[in-house]
């Protein structure tokens, strides 16, 4: 069995804990490897280690930090394949799709290499009589990345580019169900350049995580997992007194008004809501056509997509249209929804209970559902899935619709399709959600803007990559200097406005 270890001080380390996790090949429900999970003294001495490092690393100018980014922007590229492959053996997502896991979270790391401009600071020339202000951009020092098992090469690196070029130590805490690719990118940062000890990969599970959260060296916390731990997150840094940020769940609506061209809406929703087996914070899990005519023809349309999805392995080629869920209890935790649905009136329009693909009957595979006739009380409705089951939930009226999106607990993203307009900007300006699409199902912002849910999606107050990446992952320090030309003879006891 094949043994994982954790990314110390530039070198591949074994668990000294005793205490192992199953990392599964979802399509065929073998374990294929063993990671280790950290005991409190293998992470504060991985912690101590970092702080050592960030030293230099933090007084390096940021030209040259930003050189490591360019290099390893070209290394991923070399090892695109490579990376995906092990992702999607891992993970189970379709090969294509582990391609843009990587592909999106390169396109932070280009951004990244922008970091000499970001962190510029601000400066006032003359505030007052030879007096200057200058506000200057500083590292926070060791910081934590705890990440979940849906993207486990863009989410890890979200978290490495800002937070390193910055000039901070980064402590990563991958998922323990698909924890080979963040071990593979740390060591290509090693390649490109990065000085050892400044990312350590540590693997674990709660324990790992609660001996960041109780340590005093740690200054902040970007968190990405299922809401429940992204609140315990966020409360347990903040008690501590650590910077955090931390992404949560998400049940995303799409509405359809009656003016939108149905077989694009139904085209959407089929890609947005069973690619990667629904397991994507951005997948649309309700669709909210306007209108029971809108309904019955997008229901129409949407039955014969469905039933046509290829569901099978990432090796069984290139049309695969998703694959397996990432474990059995998830598997088992999906049809369990699905069961709940059906007991509670939902009209189950694609059943995929039976689904069983031969030669893979040990797989986490889950067939397509599609339910008609939810309504918001049931649990199918309220709850995250995380699985390919799309509810559609009928509604009289846009106002009916708009409402619906805006009193879920979740606030990640949600689209309209529509070609009017009128009801578009409304509909941008009035709901409470983080990211919102027009005609766009899965509206994930690029690289150079911000990434982050509203509501019970997000907590803390800036987004992931873009600019607020680089504030969150520095502090502002900001010096009045008065040069002898301005300064005037005995005390000055009142605070004076500058003249
Ligand atoms: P998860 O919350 O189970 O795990 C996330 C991380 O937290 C992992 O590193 C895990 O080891 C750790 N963890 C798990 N249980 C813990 C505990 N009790 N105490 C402390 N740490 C713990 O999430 P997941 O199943 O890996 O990922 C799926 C979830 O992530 C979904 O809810 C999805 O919507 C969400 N997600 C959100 C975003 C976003 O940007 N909002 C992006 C991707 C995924």
């Amino acid at each position: 069995m094949k043994e994982l270890y954790h990314w110390i001080d530039g070198k591949e380390v074994k668990g000294t804990s005793g205490r192992f996790a199953d990392v599964y090949n979802p399509a065929t429900g073998e374990v294929q490897a063993k990671v280790p999970l950290a005991s409190d003294a293998e992470m504060n001495a991985a912690i101590a280690s970092a702080a050592k490092a960030q030293v230099a690393w933090g007084a390096t100018n940021p030209q040259r930090r930003a050189r490591v980014m360019m290099r390893f922007v070209d290394l991923i590229n070399r090892d695109m394949d490579q990376l995906a492959e092990v992702l999607s053996s891992e993970h189970g997502k379709t090969f294509p799709d582990a391609k843009g896991d990587v592909q999106r979270g390169l396109e932070v790391i280009e951004f990244s290499i922008g970091a000499p401009h970001l962190l510029k600071g601000e400066f006032t020339d003359s505030a007052g009589p030879g007096i200057d202000i200058f506000s200057m951009r500083q590292p926070l020092g060791v910081v934590a990345g705890i990440t979940p098992f849906n993207f486990p090469a863009m989410i890890p690196l979200w978290k490495m580019g800002p937070a390193l070029v910055c000039g901070n130590a980064v402590i990563l805490k991958p998922s323990e169900r698909d924890p080979s690719v963040p071990l593979m990118l740390a060591k290509l940062l090693q390649e490109a350049g990065l000085p050892d000890g400044v990312l350590q990969v540590i693997n674990g599970d709660k324990g790992a995580v609660d001996a960041i959260l109780h340590s005093p060296v740690i200054q902040a916390v970007g968190f990405v997992g299922s809401t429940p731990i992204a609140q315990y997150i966020y409360e347990e840094a903040a008690r501590t007194g650590k910077r955090a940020q931390c992404f949560g769940g998400a049940k995303n609506h799409m509405i359809i008004m009656p003016d939108a061209d149905l077989d694009q809406a139904a085209d959407a929703l089929v890609g947005a809501g069973y690619g990667a087996a629904g397991e994507r914070c951005m997948a649309i899990s309700v669709a909210v056509p306007v209108g029971e005519k809108t309904a019955d023809a997008l229901i129409e349309r949407l039955v014969p997509r469905i039933e046509k999805l290829k569901v099978g392995p990432y090796t069984a080629g290139d049309d695969v249209d998703y694959g397996p869920v990432v474990t059995k209890a998830a598997k088992e935790n999906i049809l369990r929804l699905v069961q709940s649905g059906v007991d509670q009136g939902a009209e189950l329009v694609v059943d995929g209970r039976d689904f069983s693909l031969q030669g893979y009957e040990d797989g986490f595979f889950v067939g397509p559902h599609l339910f008609d006739r939810v309504t918001p009380d049931m649990d199918i409705y309220k709850t995250e899935i995380f699985g390919p089951v799309l509810s559609t939930v009928r509604a009289k009226t846009y106002e009916e619709a708009l409402d619906l999106a805006m009193s879920h607990e979740y606030g990640n993203g949600t689209a309209i399709f529509t070609r009017d307009g009128d009801t578009a900007r409304d509909f941008a300006s009035r709901i409470n959600i983080g990211m919102v699409g027009i005609n766009v199902p899965i509206p994930v912002p690029l690289a150079y803007h911000t990434f982050g849910g509203w509501k019970k999606s997000g907590f803390g107050d800036l987004n992931q990559h873009g600019p607020d990446a680089f504030r969150f992952y520095t502090r502002t320090k900001t010096v009045t200097a008065r040069w002898p030309s301005g300064i005037k003879e005995g005390g000055e006891f009142n605070f004076k406005a500058m003249d």
